[in-house]
């Protein structure tokens, strides 16, 4: 079939949506990943009705046309990013939050309702979703769930996975199907649910989806330590977790960092010392007194110069503007930031920090590194200049040797970025030749036709290296 025929029927298919195709699609080729994504793809879809996603995907299937699947599009993996002769199917266009049920502690909306809108709907309702991906403002709860997407508060409350309940999907073919619901316990069959959570887009289009939702905490207290190493840093970590505290949020942010976080945002903070660690505990007024004493207490005993807690909700504002500020901070620094997400075991945070500095000064590089120090997800941030091939060349063997540091210490590729074309070359390093068939065989029973966000995730056979 023909580019205008596809894109006449394509039209016909999405009678309430819109389809565009030239350059009002060129803005779809790419995500938020540096240097991915380049001509219009062959036509963008956006359905206004959920039922349209099955017709297009059954057309699609048939006539063997690449389909990507889109929430808002700030990936950082090159998640999707489409070729000219595929289709976007952009579902930010259905973004219902369709009901928050008190009595079972569930919401359930569609794909394309933005993260943020879904907290401030339950907040409103005393209650919390917990994950928070520092997109969450821009990202959709589909990209969300199709990334795993993890956030500040993984260490006390997990990631995106551990809060889905329920999933309807659309199959490569057409076919709807329903997975999970809003029980609390529930092992009928495989666990499909889980399979479909961190998929990339790859197995199926996600249409609804039902979080788990908790009470919210009675209150926080956030808390500062500076400290003149990361190294002592990274020990106060391991102390905070020994004393039995488990923070909601532990975040480091090394002296690259915080230099490019004080000349960006001027909020005070000490540019002489070699690491920050953020913290936040929560909880129950009597419980986080407590623990905000121990945290500070763990922070004094790794030897930090300073320790400051937040008084009131201004002052936790400005203690976590530091974070929040911190990648656009570093993306002035130079023209281009390559943020990694590779994670490892909290215990062997010191040793990857330490590796990092090693490829900083190997590759002469600046690498930014902050992030989830109380999960083991940190983000190596290298600074570079993709105008300038030499360096590019430096900056990519520097992140080869990023992932081999974390694998080596026991680590993954991803804590919640994903994999999508960006780190598939190393996947093989990762899960090794079986583990690799185990993911093209599971690909090929549910997307047999291979057409639901090709070349994503699984490393072609003829190129996969490690
Ligand atoms: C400044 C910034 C900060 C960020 N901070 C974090 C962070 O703290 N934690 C974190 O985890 N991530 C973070 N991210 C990465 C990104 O925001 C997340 O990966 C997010 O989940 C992507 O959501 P999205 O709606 O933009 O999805 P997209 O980028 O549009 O898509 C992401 C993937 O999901 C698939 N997809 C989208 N919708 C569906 C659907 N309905 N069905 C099936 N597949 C679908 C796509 O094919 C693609 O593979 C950050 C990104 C930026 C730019």
């Amino acid at each position: 079939m023909g580019e205008g025929k596809t894109v006449a029927t394509l039209r016909g298919l999405v009678p309430g949506g819109g389809v565009f195709t030239g350059e009002l699609a060129l803005p779809y080729a790419g995500d938020a990943t540096p240097a991915m994504g380049g001509r219009a793809p062959l036509a963008v879809v956006r359905p206004g009705r959920r039922e349209d996603i099955s017709a297009v995907l059954a057309f699609c299937n048939a006539e063997g046309i690449g389909v990507v699947p889109r929430g808002s599009g700030t990936n950082l993996s090159g998640g999707v990013t489409a070729a000219e002769d595929q289709v976007v199917l952009a579902v930010n266009g259905l973004s219902r939050l369709l009901e928050i049920d008190e009595e079972n502690l569930t919401a359930t909306v569609e794909p394309g309702l933005v993260t943020a809108a879904l907290h401030k709907a339950v907040e409103n309702r005393g209650l919390f979703y917990p994950p928070d991906p520092g997109s969450m403002a821009v990202s959709t709860l589909g990209g969300n769930v199709a990334e795993g997407a993890g956030g500040l508060r993984g260490l006390k409350y997990g990631v995106t996975r551990d809060y889905i309940l329920g999933l309807e999907v659309v199959l490569a073919d057409g076919r709807v199907i329903r997975l999970g619901g809003k029980t609390v316990k529930n092992v009928s069959g495989y666990d499909l649910l889980r399979l479909m959570v961190g998929s990339e887009g790859t197995l199926g289009v996600v249409t609804e989806i039902t979080v788990r939702v908790v009470p919210a905490p009675e209150t926080r207290q956030a808390i500062l330590g500076v400290f003149a190493t990361v190294d002592a840093a990274a020990s106060a970590v391991a102390r905070v977790i020994a004393e039995k505290v488990v923070p909601a949020t532990l975040e480091l942010l090394d002296d690259v960092t915080i230099r490019a976080v004080e000349d960006y945002s001027r909020c005070g903070l000490p540019t002489d010392a070699g690491a920050l660690l953020l913290a936040e505990v929560d909880g129950m007024v009597e419980a986080v007194a407590r623990e905000a004493e121990r945290v500070k207490a763990a922070f004094r005993a790794e030897g930090a110069r300073e320790v400051r807690a937040a008084t009131d909700a201004r002052e936790r504002d400005q203690i976590w503007m530091a974070r929040r500020t911190a990648v656009s901070a570093l993306a002035r620094v130079r023209p281009t930031i390559m943020l990694e997400d590779a994670t490892v075991p909290r215990s062997r945070i010191p040793e990857m920090v330490r590796a990092v500095s090693g490829i900083s000064r190997r590759h002469n590089l600046p690498i930014g590194t902050f992030g989830h120090a109380g999960d083991g997800n940190l983000h190596p941030t290298i600074l570079t200049d993709r105008r300038d091939p030499e360096e590019m060349k430096r900056a990519e063997a520097a992140v080869a040797e990023i992932f081999g540091a974390a694998l080596e210490l026991g680590g993954t590729l991803s804590g919640e970025h994903g994999i999508g074309l960006a780190k598939r070359p190393f996947m093989k390093a990762q899960f090794g030749e079986a583990g690799l068939d185990v993911h093209r065989r599971v690909k090929a029973a549910l997307d047999p036709r291979g057409i639901l966000n090709p070349g994503k995730l699984i490393p072609p056979e003829r190129v996969s290296q490690g």
